[in-house]
């Protein structure tokens, strides 16, 4: 890449801090290092609330992005996505909006935007794949963010079709790393069992995980994420969407997640499972056969190496962890 500004919309929460991490500690000229010509602005909401059109320009002014990587979004956990879903589609409905059309207005020459597997819909044949996306409503519990993030490739495609930019994105499974959202009320379930334990280590209460702890997920370190949103940028062209995620064989159990969490945290206190909660889906698995297919294969992470490093992080960070 000749001389290039990436501006990394939401640079500051959990995939935005990650990527950072890597461009920064990668080796300079490596295949994830920071590449000569390259500069790199990681903006916050602070930068400029993307839901407002002008400070949308004004961030792209002030940096002249070549490339955008697009992570800005209202997140949230089950809870606050079920409660508020007029807010979850309004607000990222306007960030997206006005990333994409300032990005075509202002000639960025390449934006990579952020999905979720929850953009698929709710009845659909497993594996879930990059064709599915449009083959039927999304769960109801989330459809206000959901539909959201789904109409970026709707955009993505006009956008292409109209005006012939390069806009393209990405859908990570769960994530989970360091700089996660550890609030006990409204989390992800990484995040939320690392906090309840700790908790309950310092308090010396039982760790009591929600239902059985059967249901299967495919979690992936935001770390490894960072790394392919980094090769998405310098090498995948195309405005059909990929799945970033762990293969279908590397499903965890939410028991594994927990037994995992209690090793790491060295809690030896009570540890038991309500089962009066509920479980969720069984599965859901997405298939990274796209992925590995263009990137020529990928060293992720073990999962226990990227769930003690997590924890590690946030007992060293529980004073300046979201929580
Ligand atoms: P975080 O909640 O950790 O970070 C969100 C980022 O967006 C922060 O930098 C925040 O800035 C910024 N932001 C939020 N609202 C605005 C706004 N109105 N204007 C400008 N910036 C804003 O999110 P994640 O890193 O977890 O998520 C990144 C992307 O990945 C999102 O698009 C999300 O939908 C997607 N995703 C996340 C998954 C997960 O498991 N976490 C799973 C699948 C997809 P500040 O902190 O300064 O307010």
């Amino acid at each position: 890449m000749a001389s290039s500004v990436i501006l990394v919309t939401g640079g500051t929460g959990l995939v935005g801090s990650a990527i950072k991490h890597v461009i920064e500690t990668e080796p300079e000229g490596s295949r994830f290092g920071k590449r000569p010509g390259e500069t790199w602005i990681f903006a916050s909401s602070s930068e400029g609330d993307l839901r407002d059109p002008v400070a949308a320009r004004k961030l792209f002014d002030k940096y002249k992005p070549t490339h955008v990587i697009h992570l800005a979004a209202l997140v949230g956990g089950l809870f606050r996505n079920m409660k508020y879903k007029l807010t979850f589609l309004r607000d990222n409905l306007l960030i997206n909006d006005n990333v994409l059309h300032t990005s075509y207005l202002t000639q960025t020459q390449k934006v990579i935007s952020c999905l979720s597997t929850c953009v698929f819909p709710d009845k659909v044949s497993y594996p879930l794949d990059e064709d599915k996306i449009h083959l039927g409503l999304p769960h109801e519990s989330n459809f206000g963010y959901a539909h959201s993030k789904r109409l970026v490739d709707v955009m993505n495609h006009a956008y292409k079709e109209e005006f012939g930019c390069n806009f393209t994105s990405a859908i990570p499974t769960n994530i989970f790393g360091p700089n996660d959202n550890f609030d006990l009320e409204d989390s992800h379930v990484i995040p939320g069992l690392i906090h309840k334990c700790y908790l309950a280590k310092k308090n010396g209460t039982p760790f009591v995980v929600s239902g059985t702890g059967k249901p299967l997920r495919q979690f992936i370190y935001s770390y490894d994420l960072a790394k392919m949103f980094i090769w998405m940028l310098r090498e995948y062209d195309d405005v059909e969407p990929i799945i970033l995620s762990v293969g279908e064989d590397e499903e965890v159990s939410i028991k594994q997640v927990a037994d995992a969490i209690v090793k790491a945290m060295g809690f030896k206190g009570e540890y038991t499972f309500d089962t009066t909660r509920a479980d969720g889906q069984y599965r859901k698995p997405a298939s990274n056969a796209k992925l590995l297919k263009l990137m020529g294969g990928f060293e992720f992470t073990p999962f226990d190496t990227a769930l003690n490093d997590t924890v590690k992080w946030f007992v060293e960070s529980y004073d300046k962890a979201r929580t």
